[in-house]
């Protein structure tokens, strides 16, 4: 029984990341035949062309298709003038040793949670990389080390907010969304994550399952 339960959990799961590529590729082809379009407008066209109504794959939509408008700038960047920045609600809240301070928290690599791999990944590329505690650390941190490329991995909200300013700041910004959100113990998918280090050579989407950390 349970073994039942656990392969539909895998199937939903599948069908969702089946999804999530379809929509990253049908942006892409739309953005190539109809480069006039707004990020807003090209997300719907997308997602009424896929049949999407799911609120999530929607919001997954729109950030993507921001992603998409600025992928051309952002991939003219070298990897040592981007910067990383990583929400600390990825962290294992409880185990957590990470001193902080006004550059945010100094991830230890204790191996606990994701972020040990995403940085030690982060600084094998030469991208500089801060843990901020929250959307305006995140501001004052991109006015302190004025990167010349963003790569967020964010909420939907924050992601939201935070393309709004670097839009404003004119700095090319790509998010990669969180899979699971909230204030702690958040997830975001490794692969998904690593992939976005590579962009300038392929545009990928994971089809892994979420790695699991403790
Ligand atoms: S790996 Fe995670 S839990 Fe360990 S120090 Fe780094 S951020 Fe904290």
């Amino acid at each position: 029984m349970l073994r039942e339960e656990s392969t539909a959990n895998d199937d939903l799961d599948l069908a969702g990341v089946d999804m999530r590529i379809r929509i990253k590729e049908h942006l892409m082809r739309i953005a190539t035949s109809k480069p006039s379009l707004e990020a807003a407008e090209l997300a719907k066209l997308a997602t009424t062309e896929l049949g999407v109504e799911d609120e999530d794959l929607v919001n997954f939509a729109l950030i993507e298709a921001m992603n998409v408008m600025s992928l051309r700038r952002y991939v003219r960047v070298p990897a040592d003038e981007r910067v990383l920045l990583i929400p600390h609600c990825l962290r294992d809240p409880e185990r957590c040793k990470a001193p902080i301070d006004d550059e945010g928290y100094h991830c230890l690599k204790c191996g606990a949670c994701i972020i040990a791999e995403i940085t030690r990944n982060a600084e094998e590329k030469g991208i500089k990389w801060y843990m901020v505690g929250g959307g305006s650390h995140a501001m004052r941190i991109i006015k302190n080390a004025r990167p010349k490329a963003i790569l967020g991995i964010a909420c939907y909200d924050e992601a939201m907010m935070a393309l709004a300013k670097t839009g404003e700041y004119g700095i090319p910004t790509q998010a990669v969304m969180l899979r699971k959100a909230g204030c702690v113990n958040t997830e975001v998918d490794l692969d998904d994550v690593l992939a976005s280090f590579n962009l300038g050579n392929v545009v990928t989407v994971s089809t892994s399952s979420p790695h699991t950390y403790g």
